[in-house]
């Protein structure tokens, strides 16, 4: 088990927590040292929250060249990709909480009832305390920074502990971030399950999970021994109906799915195709081609997959249908063409499990409605996509898909818009972030009422119930 929180530099803000070694009882040690900094509530004042924002993104600026490097060695991601898909997003997300941020502390003051006044009585978000964040490895650093990013804002401490089978960039972190966040309150863990089974049997305030179905229901197990809240972000098969086969509709598709090779939570996973389905099949096969020409595997903007264990998982699906485009692989590089097959056998791993690889099966369906049913029929997925100019059809699946995003022809395009809340419901998760929503959701929302005993109204209402006060009590509440 490899370890963190190293701090190279010296604290600039003082009282550091102690570095941890390789012996598991440091994590407990690191974790008492940053809750009794958290209780003395240091990460409350809007002041720190804005600074702590503030050396977030200068570490983004300043570190951007490494952080780069490590997603190109743990995934073979191109930098233009890595820039914007796992740096920029987060600089967006730390500019829109910088520019909102006293506005989301502020308390709401809300009507009291008249048998109450005078009375004052409001809203006001309120830390939570020390939030743990455990991240996936297909986009390692926007999915530990984003939720940072809330936790900063909401005024908690936290602890990162960033996926394994992305080492390069876990280890960026684990270098960089002490040496720009303030080392009390944030802290990164690196390990694997040994490690993140450890932090699940601490007490946490709230557990933010970006992963797979599987882990979160050890996560969500865990979290109950505590009464721990959870916010799980998990996975799922997203649906793309295509009722315009045209070829700008093949390359919002086409981009969206082999953005990342496909190891994107949000990729369409399959399509569902009414109408002319050999046009979409061709115009999908055209836009790869633009996209990263006849020779997929060895063009620098398509990437790897992340492991061999995923390689070859994906390797066994092509056999799942027939394939019309792409099907080329390495096992040497860990590279898969960008694939579209088509007549699926629906009960295959390729159909009932998430894809998370550059196959899009194409499955043909009679008529919109059985596109529906085929949705409805399964888990509810993380995003639903419709690629169709018909606002009849728009307004028919928005109403009739349960999904934790529908999208009208722009797949994956949700993710980057910060006042749009992120998550899924039913199976691909529960609970969203993203701007205000990140904020709220790792905030306590409390309640504070404030009366004067000045003035003795309530005595209005005290027993014993004589016929007057019934009287007064039925007119007042
Ligand atoms: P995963 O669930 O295998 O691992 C996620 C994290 O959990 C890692 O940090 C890992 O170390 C830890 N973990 C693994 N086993 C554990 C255990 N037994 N106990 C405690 N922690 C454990 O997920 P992954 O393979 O890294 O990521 C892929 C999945 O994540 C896909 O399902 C994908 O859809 C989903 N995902 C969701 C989102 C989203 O925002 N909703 C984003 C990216 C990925």
């Amino acid at each position: 088990m490899g370890l963190f929180t190293s701090n190279p530099l010296p604290d600039p803000v003082g009282d550091a927590a102690p570095p941890v070694d390789e012996h598991p009882s440091r994590i407990t040690e690191v974790l008492g040292h940053l809750r009794s900094s958290a209780d003395s509530r240091i990460t409350h004042p809007r002041r720190f929250r804005a600074q702590q924002l503030r050396a977030l993104e200068k570490m983004l600026a300043e570190r951007m060249g490494e952080f780069l490097a490590a997603l190109a060695e743990d995934l073979g991601k191109s930098a233009t990709e890595a820039k914007f898909s796992e740096i920029d997003v987060v600089r967006s997300e730390i500019d829109h909480a910088q520019r909102h941020l006293s506005e989301w502390m502020d308390s709401t003051t809300v009507k009291v009832p008249f048998a109450l006044q005078p009375a004052i009585a409001k809203v006001e978000p309120r830390p939570l305390g020390v939030v743990l964040i455990i991240g996936p490895w297909n986009y390692p650093l926007q999915l530990m920074l984003a939720p940072l990013v809330a936790a900063i804002a909401a005024g908690n401490a936290a602890v990162l502990k960033p996926s394994e089978l992305a080492p390069a960039t876990s280890g960026a972190l684990a270098k960089l971030l002490p040496m720009y966040l303030d080392a009390r309150v944030y802290a990164v863990i690196e390990g694997g399950v040994d490690t993140a089974t450890e932090l699940l049997h601490a007490r946490w305030d709230h557990i933010f999970f970006t992963g797979g179905q599987q882990v979160a229901r050890v996560v969500a197990e865990a979290a109950a021994k505590h009464l721990t809240p959870t916010t799980l972000e998990l996975g799922g098969k997203s649906p793309a109906v295509v009722d315009n086969h045209l070829l700008p509709t093949a390359k919002r598709l086409a981009y969206a799915k082999f953005m990342n090779t496909g190891q994107t939570c949000v990729a369409p996973d399959y399509v569902l195709s009414f109408g002319d389905t050999d046009a979409l099949i061709s115009r999908l096969g055209q836009a790869i081609t633009s996209f990263y020409g006849k020779d997929p595997i060895n063009h620098p903007d398509f990437g790897r997959i992340v492991n061999r264990k995923h390689f070859d998982r994906l390797v066994g699906m092509l056999d799942s249908g027939e394939v019309v485009h792409g099907g080329d692989y390495d096992a040497d590089t860990l590279r898969i063409a960008p694939t579209i097959m088509r007549h699926i056998d629906l009960d295959s791993a390729l159909m009932q499990e998430e894809i998370f690889g550059p196959i899009l099966p194409v499955i043909e369906v009679a008529t919109f409605d059985e596109a529906l049913e085929f949705i409805a029929s399964r888990p509810s997925p993380l995003a639903a996509y419709l690629m169709s100019e018909s606002p009849r059809l728009q307004s028919i699946f928005s109403d009739r898909v349960r999904a934790g995003a529908i999208v009208h022809n722009a797949p994956l395009a949700q993710m980057v818009i910060p006042s749009l809340p992120f998550g899924g419901v039913g199976a691909s998760g529960m609970g969203s972030y993203h701007g205000k929503y990140g904020f709220d959701r790792l905030s306590q929302i409390r309640s504070e009422l404030s009366k004067t005993t000045v003035i003795d109204t309530l005595s209005a209402i005290y027993p014993p119930y004589t016929w007057a006060k019934r009287k007064i009590i039925d007119r007042l509440l």
